[in-house]
C-alpha cells in the first residue's frame, strides 16, 4: 500500500499535520509507537484554546478544568512571593492521553489512517519516494512528516538536525496524584468541578528551577524543570529538586490521602529551528523535533499544532525546503518561539535564574515591609531587556 503522506508520531504536531494533509485530499498514514496516541506523553498541561482552534474543531475538545487563575510563585532561600493572575477564559488544563487521542481522531475523521504500536525506525530515499522502515515492515510514501517529539532519533540519525546538547535542554520530571474531585475543590478553593488552576513556580534551592502545578478533574500534577547543564554540574537528581519544591510549597499536605498515579521524566528542548534545518527533500519536521517550544510561556502544544499544520500543508503541496521554512517563519507563534530563545538561554543560566528569583523576592518582601529596596544589576537588566526585544542577539 502506498501513501501520499506518512506522518511519524501522533502527538499534537503529527495529528495536526495528518489532519491538514487529509483535509486537503491526500492519502495519509499516521504512525504512532504507543498503544494509543498520548500514551507516551508526559506534559502537564495547560493549553491556549485559541491556538488549537486554528487547526482543530475545538467544540468537542476534552478538557480537565478551566483555568481561573495562573499563580506565579517565587521561592528564594528565605521566603516566597505569590502573584495570582485572574483568567477569564481561553486557558484550560488537559490530560494528554485524552487530548492526543481526540486530536488523532480528528485526523482519522478527515480520512487519515492511524496505526498505533508501530515504531518508525528510519526513512530511506526510494527513487522519487520515501520508504519508511518500521518494526512491522516498510511502507512507501511520497512525502514524510517527522513529528517524533524531542527524542528525534530519525531526524538526528538522518543528520537533518544535530543532537540536543545539555546546555540547550531542560530535564523535566512530573508526578500526578489521584485525589477525589470534591477534595480538590475544597483544598484549592474551587467553586465547581470545572474550575482549575495553574501554578508557575521559580525557585533557587537546591538549584535554580522552574516548576508547575496543574489541576485535573480528579488529580493534581506537579513537576519541575531544571537546565540539564546545572544538573550535571551539581550532580543532583531532578527528583531531589521536586521533593524540595513539594516540601516548601506544602504540596504533600495538598495531595494528602491521594495516590501517586504517574511518575515520569522528559526533556524540554531549548534550541531548534532556524538554527536546525526543518526539512530535507520532501521530509518536513515539526513541533518538539525542531525545538518549537516557548519556555518563557511554557507553551509547546500550541507551536506543535501550528507547525504540524504547516508541515501538513507543505507535504500536501510538495513545498521545497526553503518554502516550508519560510512559511514557518511567517507564523506569529513560531516567530515568537524563535525570538524568545536567546533570552531563554540567558535566563536558564544558573547565575541569572538565581538573580531574578532573589531580586523579585527581595523587592516584594521589602515593599511589603514598607522599605522598597531594589538590588538593581543594570548591565544584566539592560542586556536581558534588549535580548527580549530582539535588539541584541545572544
Ligand atoms: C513536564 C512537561 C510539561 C509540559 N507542559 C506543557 C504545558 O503545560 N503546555 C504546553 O503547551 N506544553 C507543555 N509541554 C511541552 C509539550 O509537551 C510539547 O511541546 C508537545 O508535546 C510537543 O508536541 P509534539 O507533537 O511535537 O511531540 P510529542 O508530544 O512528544 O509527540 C511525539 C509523538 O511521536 C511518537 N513517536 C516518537 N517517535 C516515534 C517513532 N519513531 N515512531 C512512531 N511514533 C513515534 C511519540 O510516541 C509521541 O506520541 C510540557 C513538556 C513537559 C516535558
Amino acid at each position: 500500500m502506498e501513501f501520499d503522506v506518512i506522518v511519524i508520531g501522533a502527538g499534537p504536531a503529527g495529528s495536526a499535520a495528518a489532519l491538514t494533509a487529509a483535509k486537503g485530499g491526500a492519502k495519509v498514514l499516521l504512525l504512532e509507537k504507543g498503544p494509543e496516541p498520548g500514551s507516551k506523553n508526559v506534559s502537564g498541561a495547560m493549553i491556549r484554546t485559541e491556538e488549537i482552534a486554528k487547526v482543530f474543531d475545538t467544540s468537542s475538545m476534552p478538557f480537565e478544568r478551566k483555568v481561573k487563575n495562573v499563580d506565579l510563585i517565587f521561592m528564594d532561600s528565605t521566603g516566597k512571593v505569590r502573584i495570582s493572575v485572574d483568567i477569564s477564559s481561553g486557558l484550560i488544563n488537559v490530560g494528554r492521553l485524552k487530548l492526543d487521542k481526540w486530536m488523532a481522531q480528528q485526523a482519522e475523521k478527515a480520512g487519515a489512517v492511524l496505526v498505533t504500536k508501530t515504531t518508525a525506525l528510519g526513512v530511506e530515499k526510494d527513487g522519487e519516494k520515501y520508504k519508511v522502515v518500521t518494526d512491522r515492515g516498510s511502507i512507501s510514501g511520497s512525502k514524510v512528516v517527522l513529528a517524533e517529539g524531542v527524542n528525534a532519533l530519525i531526524s538526528m540519525g538522518m543528520k537533518i538536525r544535530p543532537d540536543l546538547e545539555p546546555e540547550h535542554s531542560v530535564q523535566a520530571v512530573k508526578e500526578v496524584y489521584n485525589l477525589n474531585k470534591d477534595e480538590i475543590n475544597k483544598r484549592l478553593g474551587f467553586k465547581s468541578d470545572e474550575e482549575g488552576s495553574s501554578w508557575r513556580i521559580f525557585g533557587t534551592n537546591p538549584v535554580p528551577y522552574a516548576g508547575f502545578l496543574y489541576t485535573y478533574k480528579d488529580a493534581i500534577a506537579i513537576g519541575v524543570g531544571i537546565p540539564m547543564s546545572i544538573l550535571i554540574k551539581k550532580k543532583i537528581s531532578p527528583y531531589t529538586v521536586l521533593d524540595e519544591l513539594k516540601e516548601r510549597l506544602g504540596i504533600n499536605e495538598l495531595v494528602k490521602g491521594g495516590s501517586l498515579r504517574e511518575y515520569s521524566a522528559k526533556v524540554i528542548p531549548e534550541q531548534g529551528f532556524p538554527s536546525y534545518r526543518a526539512c530535507s527533500g520532501k521530509i518536513y519536521l515539526a513541533g518538539d523535533s525542531i525545538g518549537l517550544i516557548n519556555a518563557l510561556t511554557f507553551n509547546g502544544i500550541g507551536p506543535a499544532v501550528i507547525s504540524g499544520s504547516i508541515a501538513g500543508k507543505a507535504a500536501l503541496e510538495g513545498y521545497e525546503c526553503f518554502k516550508y521554512e519560510e512559511e514557518l517563519m511567517k507564523d506569529k507563534e513560531i516567530k515568537g518561539v524563535v525570538k524568545a530563545r536567546p533570552l531563554i538561554q540567558e535566563l536558564t543560566k544558573e547565575e541569572n535564574l538565581n538573580y531574578y528569583v532573589n531580586f523579585l523576592g527581595d523587592a516584594l518582601h521589602s515593599w511589603a515591609y514598607g522599605s522598597l529596596s531594589l538590588n538593581l544589576d543594570m548591565p544584566r537588566l539592560i542586556k536581558h531587556l534588549m535580548l527580549g526585544m530582539g535588539v541584541l542577539k545572544a
